[in-house]
Parts: structure tokens; sequence; C-alpha cells
């Protein structure tokens, strides 16, 4: 699974980081970005699918 952020979406919120810290982090003026770089490792895909749930944005999409 991959994930992306859309990035005219995010509010920066934080939930992202917050919820998958090993997947998403937030840039200089907060808003998210994904760290992984291809495929999100196994271990983390449950975190991922619950940052992707709290975005109150909707701003991440998840590529099964
Ligand atoms: S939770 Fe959503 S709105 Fe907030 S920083 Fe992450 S992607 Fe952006």
């Amino acid at each position: 699974m991959k994930v992306t952020i859309d990035a005219s979406r995010c509010e920066g919120r934080g939930y992202c980081a917050r919820f998958a810290p090993t997947v998403f982090d937030r840039d200089e003026d907060g808003y998210g970005r994904v760290t992984v770089r291809g495929e999100v490792p196994e271990e983390a895909v449950t975190d991922a699918r619950s940052a992707a749930s709290a975005c109150p944005e909707q701003a991440i999409t998840l590529h099964e």
C-alpha cells in the first residue's frame, strides 16, 4: 500500500503525524507530508489507515 497527501486539501492539522509517525511528519509550515518512499511497511499499515480516517480534511489517499 502507498499513501499520498493532497496538498490542496491539507489544512495542517497534524493528525497524520500523530496517528502514524513513521509514515507522516509535518513540514516547516505544519502541513502533513509522507516520509516513506514507496510501499508503507507492513507494520505501519494499520497506523496509516487510522491516520487517513482521522484526517478531518480527507486529504490522505490510500493506494491499495
Ligand atoms: S491530518 Fe490531514 S489535514 Fe492534517 S496535516 Fe495530515 S493530511 Fe493535513
